[in-house]
């Protein structure tokens, strides 16, 4: 027998709650079981009795929660003979897709806006061998393009209206209540295309036996299989946030000149629009809006406070629980999981942009550097 301890991924972790059979060669760069961290300073702030985790999906291979994603979107392309995936992105998406294609050995094409991608994804999908168009336009128009293009090319989608990218991302729920040993009271995520908001609640739902409308639009399985695993008797309340400048699901329409800071939500036609609005009405949940600032002021408090750092659009689903935290729309003795979808490393630039801690420059002398020490202590 085999010593070796290695974590093979997700689709191994939950095979049996995935669309996969024993025979499926599956694609894994290791992705899932990342930390749900319990804040600490920035609660004690707050003057209220409140459990804030967030679940670090930066800590994914590429860095952020589309590795879940993909492993499944990728794994199934793989055993339908796919030869080349392609997506629209805002940029993780890219990342993620051209990492699991290298690793599958096949051809990741990505179409990414004009100028509006963070250093960081840019720089991944590069390094691992995408075919990167660059389009003048924005996310909506990418992936219009895209749909129209993979009728006339053979090309697989991998954008979230793949469905087994939604299948792969419901883990996340799976492993937060493993780790909670419970579901949270309140579950706070940033909104894009909502593919995510919705994949949490098809997790949740299948891990509590509870029925969800969404389970026959989206689930290729029906209720997964946790026979002897425990199985939870509540769901939480899943609140979605959005930038202010690309924040459809507060204007009840869609936007078509999305702006925000926060690229990853860059996003004014969501493609799961539908289904987020059955999560909304189904879990008793809401959605709001964070401005620019109040995203990168949480991203920022985050890092300071916590030494936990992740991308803008990851800062709004902290952002968003803090205010309805202070307000008591999340009542005390709440317990709350945001979800950070993305690492702070992502996106450089607009990190030391914001940075307004000082760089102190002095002589390679023992003098000098002991008295900078002195004067900062
Ligand atoms: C993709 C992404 C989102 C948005 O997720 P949706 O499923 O599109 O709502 C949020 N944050 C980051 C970092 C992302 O990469």
């Amino acid at each position: 027998m085999s010593s070796k301890k290695i974590y093979t991924g997700l689709i191994e972790q939950y095979r049996n709650q995935l669309p996969v059979s024993k025979d499926t060669q599956i694609i894994s760069l290791g992705e899932g079981n990342t930390p749900l961290i319990q804040l600490h300073n920035i609660p004690s702030t707050l003057n209220k009795q409140v459990e804030i985790y967030v679940k670090y999906e930066g800590l994914n291979p590429t860095g952020s929660f589309k590795d879940r994603g993909m492993t499944m979107a990728v794994t199934k392309a793989v055993e339908d003979g796919a030869k080349a995936i392609i997506c629209a992105s805002t940029g993780n998406t890219s990342a993620s897709a051209a990492a699991y294609a290298a690793r599958a050995g096949i051809t990741a094409f990505v179409l990414i806006p004009d100028g509006k991608i963070a250093q960081g994804k840019l720089a991944q999908a590069m390094m691992e061998g995408a075919i990167v168009l660059q389009i003048k336009g924005n996310f909506d128009d990418g992936m219009r393009l895209v749909k129209e293009v993979a009728d006339e090319a053979p090309v697989t989608i991998v954008n979230s209206i793949n469905p087994f990218r939604l299948q792969g991302q419901k883990t996340a729920a799976f492993e937060i209540i493993e780790q909670l040993g419970r579901a949270p009271d309140f579950h706070c995520l940033p909104v894009g295309n909502a593919g995510n908001i919705t994949a949490h609640w098809l997790g949740y739902s299948e891990y509590a036996c509870a029925d969800s409308s969404l389970f026959a639009e989206v689930c290729t399985n029906g209720f997964a299989d946790f026979s002897g695993k425990p199985i939870i008797d509540t769901r939480p309340k899943m609140l979605g946030y959005q930038a202010s400048g690309a924040a459809p699901f507060i204007r009840g329409d869609m936007v078509d000149k999305p702006e925000t800071v926060a690229t990853a939500i860059r996003i004014g036609h969501p493609q799961s629009w539908d289904y987020a609005w059955i999560v909304n009405s189904e879990s008793e949940g809401w959605f709001d809006e964070c401005s620019d600032e109040e995203i990168l002021a949480t991203q920022k408090m985050l890092a300071e406070k916590e030494g936990i750092f992740c991308e803008p659009a990851s800062a709004a689903s902290l952002a968003g629980a803090l205010r309805d935290i202070k307000s008591e729309k999340i009542p005390e003795n709440s317990c709350i999981v945001c979800t950070l979808t993305g690492h702070g490393l992502k996106d450089p630039d607009t990190a030391i942009k914001q940075s307004t801690a000082p760089v102190v420059k002095v002589e390679a002398s023992l003098v000098q550097v002991k008295s900078a020490i002195l004067d900062n202590m």
